[in-house]
């Protein structure tokens, strides 16, 4: 990719910016070694193999063959299961610190920003380390290996991972992931986050990332702030259907653009007072 400079009116828009939102895809995860789904190197560049994909991670086959879902889920979870957050998810932590508004837009599953320490989180595709029971509603979580967060309450990945099936819950029920399938609605707590903090009252910045935009919820914010005159950035090495829209585009990795933007930006590590 090499080394980019940002553009200066860019440095010089950034150091007046106080609120941020950010919203994140799987390319930002990407330099951390998990797979994106589309764009160079995802699985869709086989579209076979992505249109089996998003088969097995669809409601309908959690219903009727859940085994074929929780292995769709196995290769996600367990890709992240190794990875640690990179340079970009580190970035943003930093911005939260320095913003004194701030909210993070992510449809990622893997808890990476989590990990990273950034704390105002939507994920509004769930997490992929927590499941739910079908038939009694009990939650439970994967023990994370990233965290150390290994109790006996927990349900081994590894384990569950070399049966290749789906987990079950105590009572018997099979375990769902706490993840949005296709064909599932959002959680509507989440929209209403989504609606308070992007859209109704747009931070001075909104930041899009590693994300091919093919969500309606996910291209809104970023429409709705550059409509308000805020500053709006999409990072992807790609063109998306929101690249036409935003002020600036830099077409390189998150793990390259974030540190230069959170370097840019005024305030100090105390900014949320
Ligand atoms: P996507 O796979 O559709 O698109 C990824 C985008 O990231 C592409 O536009 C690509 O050009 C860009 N990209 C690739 N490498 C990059 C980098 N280093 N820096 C910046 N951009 C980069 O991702 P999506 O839009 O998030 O949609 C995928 C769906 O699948 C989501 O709903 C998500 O829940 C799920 N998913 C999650 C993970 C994860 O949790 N890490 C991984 C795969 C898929
Ligand atoms: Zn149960």
């Amino acid at each position: 990719m090499g080394e980019i400079e940002l553009p200066e009116a860019l440095v010089k828009a950034l150091r007046e910016v106080r609120s941020v939102g950010v919203i994140t895809g799987a390319g930002i995860s990407a330099e951390s070694g998990i797979p994106t789904y589309r764009g160079r190197g995802g699985i869709y560049d086989d579209p076979d193999e992505g249109d089996r994909t998003v088969e097995a991670l669809s409601a309908h086959t959690l219903e009727s063959d859940p085994d074929r879902t929780w292995r769709a889920l196995f290769q996600i979870a367990g890709a992240a299961a190794n990875a640690r957050p990179n340079a970009g998810h580190l970035a943003i932590t930093a911005i939260e610190r320095k913003a004194a508004r701030f909210v993070l837009l992510t449809q990622n599953v893997d808890g990476l920003h989590r990990l990273a320490g950034t704390q105002n989180i939507i994920d509004i595709h769930g997490d992929a380390f927590h499941v739910i029971c079908t038939a009694c509603g009990n939650r439970n979580q994967f023990n994370d290996p990233r965290t150390g967060g290994i109790t006996s309450l927990c349900l081994n990945m590894h384990e569950c991972m070399a049966a290749n099936v789906a987990p079950r819950c105590p009572c018997g029920g099979v375990y769902r992931p706490d993840v949005v399938l296709f064909g599932e609605m959002l959680p509507e707590d989440k929209l209403a986050r989504l609606y308070a903090e992007l859209l109704d009252n747009p931070p001075d910045l909104v930041i899009s990332v590693g994300t091919s935009a093919m969500f309606p919820y996910i291209v809104q914010p970023v429409l709705v702030a550059a409509a308000a005159g805020k500053l709006t950035i999409e990072i992807n090495p790609e063109a998306t259907e929101i690249s036409d829209f935003v002020a600036f585009h830099l077409r390189t990795n998150a793990g390259e653009a974030l540190p230069m933007i959170a370097a840019a930006m005024a305030g100090t590590e105390e900014g949320k007072g």
